[in-house]
């Protein structure tokens, strides 16, 4: 079954990183999270990513495998088991993704059109993420519509780079700096070609990219999982404990009434457990009647993917929730497994005064 751990459950194990993409409408976030969905198909690794409820798993091995011809530049061992994409790009979603001090999201794409620069959404984007201290990288994306650029699909970019003539690499350079790492530096973001960068703590990433040829794909998601294993070791320890999670979208499911697509970032969520989650009347607290994942298909066939039930889904996973009341609950609002009655009033309290907080938020923005 997806999302299980797979016989892994010492303390050491990491999870997922969650990882959102955002930018400019146009700019090319769908078609990018379409590319690295299909970046199994291309590493000849089919069947591996793992598709959930809203997300999809691109596992260790196909980052690996793509980053294969990187080795001398990216010299790193995966220890987290993958990245799990939110499918649904842009900012709407994204501030469904709250949890207390800042998001549920541990990383962010931030993409830019090479060409077109910064433009509104960039800049909200770049504020949205601040306000919930999500670190980011940027894909700087459409390098294939640059004058004279000669694709070599779904080659890393630096190879590709390699094969342009100079005064296209030059052309590129200057879109670069002018329309993205400039730009940066005027919002407060200190930023250089990623195979520039010597303190990644310091300085933000930017990746050229082809969301349309593939090209610097593999650096995109190497960079990514190098960075989040490396820098976000605590956040991403696994815990064998109850479930913690966020509602990220109420749904009609045929047959069963109100379900609710949830993102499990903490521990474990099984069939039949106690859970409280929150709504505008009040706290709900119910149990689980069935979970929902996607069926495990060998080919990447990412619309319309059916729901079959499981017993049980660990962190990171996308999980459609059947529960009674559930419809009373709002998206955004937090999910907690409780152990007992007694703990689930407890955590009902706790979830009131999120969620209060969370109006106040929202009438705020
Ligand atoms: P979104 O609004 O940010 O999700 O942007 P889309 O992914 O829908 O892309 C907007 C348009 O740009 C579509 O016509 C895409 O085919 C095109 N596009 C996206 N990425 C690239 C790219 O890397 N190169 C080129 N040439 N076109 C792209």
């Amino acid at each position: 079954m997806s999302g299980t751990a797979g016989g892994q459950s010492t303390g050491k194990r990491l999870r997922q990183p969650i990882v959102v993409v955002l930018g400019h409408v146009d700019h090319g976030k769908t078609t990018l999270l379409d590319r690295i969905r299909g970046t199994a198909v291309t590493a000849k690794e089919p069947g591996l990513i793992t598709q959930h409820v809203g997300a999809s798993v691109v596992p260790a091995s196909v980052i690996e495998k793509l980053a294969e011809p990187l080795k001398k530049l990216i010299p790193f061992k995966l220890i987290i088991p993958g990245l799990l994409f939110i499918d649904t790009p842009g900012h709407e979603l994204f501030t469904n993704l709250r949890r207390r001090g800042g998001s549920v999201a541990d990383f962010a794409i931030l993409v830019v059109d090479i060409n077109e620069g910064f433009q509104p959404q960039t800049y909200e984007s770049i504020e949205i993420l601040k306000q919930r201290r999500v670190p980011f990288i940027v894909a700087a994306n459409k390098i294939d519509k640059i004058p004279g650029w000669k694709p070599n699909p779904n080659t890393p970019f630096v190879i590709s780079h390699r094969k342009q003539p100079q005064w296209v690499q030059e052309e590129l350079e200057r879109r670069l700096w002018d329309n993205v790492i400039a730009k940066l530096y005027e919002v407060g973001f200190q930023a250089d070609r990623f195979d520039r960068v010597k303190d990644f703590t310091r300085t933000v990433a930017v990746i050229p990219i082809s969301a349309k040829t593939g090209e610097g794909i593999a650096e995109l998601l190497a960079v990514l999982a190098g960075l989040a294993q490396r820098y976000l070791q605590n956040r991403l320890r696994f815990a064998e404990g109850p479930a913690r999670g966020v509602i990220l979208e109420l749904r009609e499911q045929p047959g069963l009434g109100t379900a609710a697509d949830v993102i499990i970032y903490d521990g474990v969520l099984r069939r039949g457990d106690l859970i409280v989650t929150g709504g505008l009347e009040g706290p709900v607290i119910t149990r689980v009647r069935a979970l929902l994942m996607p069926k495990p298909l060998q080919e990447i066939r990412v619309a319309k993917r059916e729901l079959e039930p499981v017993d049980e889904v660990y962190a990171a996973a996308g999980v459609r929730v059947v529960a009674p009341g559930i419809e009373n609950a709002v998206a955004g609002a937090p999910i907690y497994v409780a152990t007992s009655e007694e703990e689930a009033k407890q955590l009902a309290e706790k979830v009131r005064r999120e969620i209060e907080a969370l109006r106040i938020k929202t009438d705020a923005e």
